[in-house]
């Protein structure tokens, strides 16, 4: 019924003739993926790495394999699981009652474009969940919808990263909420499960779209660092270097990265270097979705 609702009330905004074309500039998928966008990712940096803490630990001494994680990459999507984690107000993960520390998350934003479904296919072979944060627009570009389920259905989390990429705080409430929601139901129809967690774009978020987001069950998550949207970080070589030696690393640390050419084949390395310095990998399936985020910040 909301649906509907928002669906009528859009059509009755854009034939009012309210600033419609001007909250039309946005990028389309293809300028999504280069240069275009690299003045906003920064501010999607800066927005997102906003009062952030040191970690204290960044070498944990463990060395040892991380083979708890590498079961629960396999999907088992019927039976509850127990949380292990929660998301903090660093958006840092977090463990409950013992479990493992030294973790890191691995977050793939704007997918599925041109890399996410390789980028799905390495990790699956390493072992390695992820959540893919999704934008209605890729999905329902070329054979998005395909390249969704196929990496929903090699076990990975999807997120919902909104449907067109805006930022929230340009957008009046009815926008903002059709942004969300419907990359839930496309999400849903697709591969039969709504998305459990969020990430506005540029980590811009309203009190209203945490509300939509609380509504609709999930979790709100910015990050805790990322690398790949800077000029200097566009080969896999510097790109692996620094995702494994930035300064930010530590317990828990929520990692940024983007369906991107030189990301996807950094991954390889990425991968191997956390795993050198005794990281393991979060499986998205064991983090929280109940506990109210926000009280921590
Ligand atoms: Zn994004």
């Amino acid at each position: 019924m909301k649906k509907i609702f928002v669906l009528v009330m859009a059509f009755i905004l854009a034939g009012c003739g309210t600033n419609h074309a001007e909250q039309n500039p946005e990028p389309s998928g293809e300028e999504n993926t280069n240069g275009g966008n690299i003045e906003e990712n920064q501010k999607e940096q800066a927005d997102g790495t906003e009062g952030q803490t040191s970690h204290e630990n960044d070498e944990p001494e463990e060395n040892g394999e991380e083979e708890q994680m590498e079961e629960s990459n396999e999907p088992s999507r019927d039976e509850p699981m127990m949380s292990q984690y929660y998301v903090d107000g660093n958006w840092s993960v977090k463990p409950i009652d013992g479990a493992k520390e030294e973790v890191v998350l691995i977050t793939i934003d704007d997918a599925p474009d041109k890399y996410g479904l390789e980028m799905a296919k390495t990790l699956k072979e390493l072992d390695v969940p992820a959540i893919f944060f999704v934008n209605g627009i890729f999905i329902e570009a070329g054979n998005g919808r395909e390249q969704l389920k196929d990496i929903y259905d090699m076990g990975f989390e999807i997120g919902n990263h909104t449907f067109s990429h805006k930022k929230l705080s340009e957008l009046s409430k009815e926008e903002q909420y059709e942004e969300i929601v419907r990359v839930n139901d496309l999400v849903e129809e697709i591969t039969g499960e709504r998305p459990k967690f969020f990430r506005a774009p540029f980590g811009v978020n309203t009190d209203y779209s945490k509300q939509v987001a609380k509504d609709e069950g999930m979790v709100v998550m910015n990050w805790s660092f990322g690398y790949d949207w800077n000029q200097e970080y566009m080969n896999e070589k510097a790109l692996a270097d620094i995702m494994v030696n930035a300064k930010e690393l530590g317990n828990g640390s929520n990692l940024l990265m983007h369906d991107r050419e030189w990301t996807f084949k950094a991954l390889d390395d990425i991968v191997a270097g956390l795993r050198e310095k005794g990281f393991g990998f979060v499986d998205p399936d064991l983090i929280e979705t109940s506990r109210e985020v926000q009280e921590d910040m």
